[in-house]
């Protein structure tokens, strides 16, 4: 078994992400993860919309909410971007917050489904 080990975040000033880009990282996300991703990571999980009533993940990818698993800044929200955000249903991000819970988790389907980063030279 190998050490799960932090990726190093490079600090560096960020401009902020312009709707365009964000447009197309919510694109991606939601073609990726068609629904909750806590739906497929958690077995008993069942997924709700935001008025608390059952969904199904992958008929619902309108009333997803997306989860961040990187703390914003000095209360700054990070920019939506693939690999640090993924769909959650109401019920796993809003009311229960369970997202965080398994934000271990998350960070592992992440980069199990995304390729790791181009080294920058
Ligand atoms: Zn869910």
């Amino acid at each position: 078994m190998t050490a799960l080990t932090e990726p190093t975040i490079k600090v560096k000033p960020t401009r902020k992400q312009t709707p365009a880009e964000r447009e197309i990282e919510v694109a991606y996300i939601k073609t990726r993860d068609k629904g909750c991703v806590l739906h497929q990571i958690v077995s008993g999980h069942v997924c709700k919309g935001q008025w608390a009533g059952e969904v199904v993940p992958w008929d619902a990818v309108g009333l997803m909410t997306f989860e961040h698993v990187k703390e914003g800044l000095g209360g700054r929200k990070p920019p939506l971007d693939r690999r640090h955000a993924v769909l959650a249903c109401w019920d796993a991000n809003v009311w229960k917050v369970e997202t965080s819970k398994y934000r271990p988790e998350i960070r592992k389907w992440i980069a199990d489904h995304e390729p790791p980063e181009e080294p920058h030279a």
